[in-house]
């Protein structure tokens, strides 16, 4: 099979310390913090309050937004406090905190019909009933990305199992272990979006994984699985579009408007789950890794704390440098490692001081951001015009076409901060434009 690939991007070591290591359940913690905000859009409000008792699988928070997910109950329990906790993406986020009864008292759910029996539109209405977001770290909800703009055509569904992160495992396992829940949830999605074929797309670097889901798709004619090259970021949307149809989502486009949805793996597996079990999203699955001592996939509750999950892998192996919610790349450093697992944590890696950053000097003009840049950007330009203020001049050099990945920083040997300041500029180019919408 010839792997698929895009122009630019970046090889760093990979460093998957577990990818064979199979997934372990772990036994609940006594407390988890449930925020009510853990997907892109409306934030939810609670529907329940400080001494309440909760099922597991009890709605406890949802909001009348297009673009939201509920929340669910991940133990049953009773609810000690509904306040704002500390939350991954480095804020703090209301949460519902629900102290463990040590039970496994469960809402009465059975499974969905089968999707086929199904109306896209119902299925999209479980979905978004089960609270599912994408899982990859984006936390979009799934039930919206499904249901994208009348008059839209979706020709194909690519599922996302590139998993090109340093570190993370967790989709890769999953590929392994549950092949039939990711298809379960793939035909799902499949018929909610409409989409006639699907495409599942794994890095070149996992042939367990290609061989379990080639093994599993055989007698589904309308879904291929294919190889794709080991490149960082090759499991960005738009460079998996571009390696496996050719088609470029254009500037400020979204997939659907190439006629495409793109889910990760581990999204498709926890939409299977929901229809076989008839549970929401409450649990997922998580890589504990780097400077611990037992670096592990963990299948946990969510709003279980970095603290529970570290010590489950063995505890710190040395003196940690920092902690990172997802992987090297692309992941959020934590100041507290009392955040909760939220929907979008993928893994909690634990860095150690031989991955300290030098301070960085002076641009040497080399043009390597510029060579890795797998968006064509030119990334030492938009530094520049961030910090010398010229925001107007950045956003004429499409900043907002930044993906944040990350290779510009990887590569410099500056070490100058390439994608820190770009996000910057980001954030400043979409509040201008908030302000001069009408
Ligand atoms: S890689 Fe770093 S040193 Fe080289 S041109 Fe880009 S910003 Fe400058
Ligand atoms: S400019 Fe943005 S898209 Fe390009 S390499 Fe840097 S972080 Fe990635």
């Amino acid at each position: 099979m010839k792997a698929r690939t895009f122009p630019g991007g970046i090889h760093p070591a990979y460093r998957k310390l577990t990818a064979q290591s199979p997934i372990r359940d772990l036994t609940p913690p006594p407390q988890v913090v449930i925020p009510l905000h853990q997907h892109t859009g409306a934030p939810c409000q609670p529907l329940v309050q400080k001494g309440d008792t909760v099922l597991k699988g009890q709605k406890i928070g949802d909001v009348e937004a297009a673009v939201a997910a509920p929340v669910h109950a991940s133990l049953p329990g009773r609810v000690v406090a509904v306040e704002p906790r500390p939350h991954p993406a480095g804020r703090d986020v209301p949460a519902v905190v629900v102290e463990w009864d040590g039970s496994d008292a469960a809402v009465d759910v059975g499974p969905y019909p089968d999707p086929d029996d199904l109306e896209p539109a119902r299925i999209a209405e479980i979905i978004r009933e089960g609270g599912l977001v994408g899982l990859g770290g984006a936390a979009f909800p799934t039930a919206v990305k499904v249901r994208p703009p009348a008059g839209t055509v979706i020709d194909t569904y690519i599922l996302n199992g590139a998993e090109c992160e340093p570190f993370l495992t967790t989709d890769h396992r999953i590929m392994v272990e549950d092949p039939q829940s990711i298809l379960l949830g793939l035909r799902a999605l499949m018929k909610a979006a409409g989409a006639p074929r699907a495409i599942v797309a794994i890095e070149d670097n996992k042939p367990d994984a290609v061989e379990a889901m080639t093994a599993a798709t055989r007698g589904m004619p309308e879904v291929s699985v294919e190889v794709v090259h080991t490149k960082y970021p090759q499991g960005s949307e738009k460079h998996l579009i571009k390696a496996l149809l050719g088609r470029e989502v254009p500037s400020g486009g979204l997939p659907f408007h190439v006629g495409v949805i793109v889910s990760n793996v581990g999204t498709a597996a926890a939409v299977g789950e929901l229809f076989a079990t008839g549970m929401p999203l409450i649990r997922r699955v998580v890589t504990v890794t780097g400077k611990v001592r037992a670096p592990a996939n963990l299948r946990v509750p969510i709003g279980t704390p970095f603290s529970y999950l570290v010590e489950a892998a063995g505890g710190f192996d040395g003196e940690p440098y920092k902690v990172v919610a997802g992987g090297p790349m692309m992941g959020v450093a934590q100041y507290t490692l009392d955040v909760p697992v939220v929907k979008g944590t993928s893994g909690v890696l634990v860095l150690g001081p031989g991955d300290r950053i030098p301070e960085s000097t002076a641009c040497v003009r080399c043009g390597r951001c510029v060579e890795s840049c797998p968006m064509r950007l030119l990334p030492l330009y938009l530094e520049a015009y961030y910090r010398a203020g010229m925001i107007d001049r950045a956003e004429t050099l499409h900043a907002m076409d930044c993906i944040e990945c990350g290779c510009c920083s990887w590569v410099c040997p500056a070490r100058r901060p390439l994608v820190q300041a770009i996000r910057l500029a980001k954030m400043e180019i979409a509040a201008r434009r908030r302000k001069a919408a009408p």
